[in-house]
C-alpha cells in the first residue's frame, strides 16, 4: 500500500488569498498547501479520499490518469467541491463508485443538484457519472478493508478511515475537534497515523496540535502525520519541535506502507 499527501492544507489553503504572513509568502515548497486530498494506492488501483477544489491541479501534478474509488469523509466545501472534475476519468472509465455516509450524501446532493438531480429535459455538457455507495460500517474496496470511524466536528460527525491491506494499518482522520472514546478503540494498533492539526491555538471545530499530540500519545501508532494545516505552522519551524515519529505532512509526500 502506497499512499500520497495531494493536499495538506485548511479550508483557506495556503497561501491564503491577500495574506502576506512568513508562512503564505515562504520559498519553502513545504509551506504551500493545497486543499486536503490523500490517494491511496494497492495493487495497481487507486482510491481517493476527499476532492477539493484544488483536485484537479493535485491529479496533474501527480500525473493521475484513473481512479477506482472515491470516499469523502464530509460536505464541507474544501473536501468536495472537486466532484465536478471527476469528469475526465468517468468519461474514459465510465461511472466511479463514490462512498459516503447518508447524511453526507444528503449535503452532496443539495450541492451537486445537477449532477443528482438534474431536470427532466436537462441538455448540455457531460455530467460525472458517479455511483453512489452508502458507508454503513466496514467496506471493501481494490483489496482493501476500510473501516468507518466516527470522530466530532464541531455539531457534525466526520467519517474517518481506517484501511488495512491485511498487513499494514493506517488511518485518515481530517476534520475533527474530538474522538470519541468508542472511535479511539477502533484506532489502536496503527502502523501510521494521519491526523487533523489546524494551529497552535485552541479551535471550536479543529484539534489543535497539542490535543493531535495528545490523541497520538493515546494511540501510539508506529508513525504519525499531520495535515489539514494552517499558516501558523512553518514547515521547517514547527517540524524541528515535533516529538520522535511524529512529522509533518506536505503536498506531494509519498509513503509507503510495506
Ligand atoms: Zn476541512
Ligand atoms: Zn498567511
Ligand atoms: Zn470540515
Amino acid at each position: 500500500m502506497r499512499i500520497i499527501f495531494l493536499g495538506t492544507g485548511t479550508s483557506v489553503g495556503i497561501p491564503t488569498i491577500g495574506c502576506s504572513c512568513e508562512v503564505c509568502t515562504s520559498s519553502d515548497p513545504r509551506d504551500t498547501r493545497t486543499r486536503t486530498g490523500l490517494l491511496v494506492e494497492h495493487q495497481g488501483q487507486r482510491i481517493q479520499i476527499d476532492i477539493s477544489a484544488d483536485f484537479r491541479q493535485q491529479m496533474l501534478r501527480e500525473r493521475i490518469d484513473r481512479l477506482d474509488a472515491v470516499l469523502i469523509t464530509h460536505a464541507h466545501a474544501d473536501h468536495i467541491l472537486g466532484l465536478d472534475d471527476l469528469r475526465p476519468f468517468t468519461f474514459r472509465q465510465g461511472e466511479i463508485p463514490v462512498h459516503a455516509t447518508a447524511e453526507t450524501w444528503s449535503r452532496v446532493e443539495r450541492v451537486f443538484y445537477y449532477i443528482f438531480s438534474p431536470p427532466s429535459n436537462y441538455v448540455g455538457g457531460g455530467l460525472p457519472r458517479i455511483r453512489r455507495e452508502y458507508i454503513d460500517g466496514r467496506f471493501e474496496v481494490i483489496g482493501l478493508q476500510i473501516t468507518p470511524v466516527t470522530v466530532i466536528h464541531g455539531n457534525m460527525e466526520v467519517t474517518a478511515f481506517r484501511i488495512s491491506d491485511g498487513r499494514f494499518e493506517m488511518a485518515f482522520i481530517t476534520d475533527c475537534n474530538l474522538i470519541p472514546e468508542n472511535s479511539l478503540r477502533q484506532l489502536e494498533g496503527l502502523d501510521l497515523l494521519i491526523i487533523d492539526a489546524l494551529r497552535y491555538k485552541p479551535h471550536s471545530t479543529h484539534l489543535h496540535l497539542e490535543q493531535t499530540l495528545a490523541y497520538i500519545e493515546r494511540l501510539k501508532p508506529r508513525r504519525a502525520l499531520l495535515t489539514h494545516m494552517g499558516h501558523n505552522f512553518k514547515h521547517a519551524v514547527t517540524s524541528s519541535h515535533l516529538p520522535t515519529g511524529v512529522e509533518m505532512a506536505w503536498d506531494g509526500l509519498q509513503v509507503e506502507l510495506n
